[in-house]
């Protein structure tokens, strides 16, 4: 599942949740955020209108850093950065 926040693409990939015990993500998110992902099934999730979801998300990354230390490495965010394609391409770092 994936959701957006302002600028920011949150992508979870439930398979890896299979067997999760700590829920990470849930935590950090209601601990350093607004906790907008919540445990559905077993599962993380979140609720509200994308409209909603993008207001509330502070856009801190702390579910995806937890989920690597205490989860199974189910979340990648991604963070545009507006720019870094043209720099990459100059500076021969693609
Ligand atoms: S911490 Fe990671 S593996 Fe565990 S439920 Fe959350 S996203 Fe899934």
């Amino acid at each position: 599942m994936e959701f957006n926040e302002r600028t920011i693409k949150v992508i979870i990939d439930e398979e890896k949740c299979e067997g999760c015990k700590t829920h990470a993500c849930v935590d950090a998110c209601k601990t350093y955020s607004r906790g907008i992902l919540i445990l559905k099934d077993g599962k993380p999730a979140v609720e509200g209108s994308p409209e909603d979801l993008a207001r509330k998300g502070t856009e801190c990354l702390a579910c995806e850093y937890e989920c690597w230390f205490r989860g199974n490495s189910a979340i990648t965010i991604e963070v545009p950065v507006e720019g870094l394609a043209d720099y990459s391409k100059k500076h021969g770092t693609e």
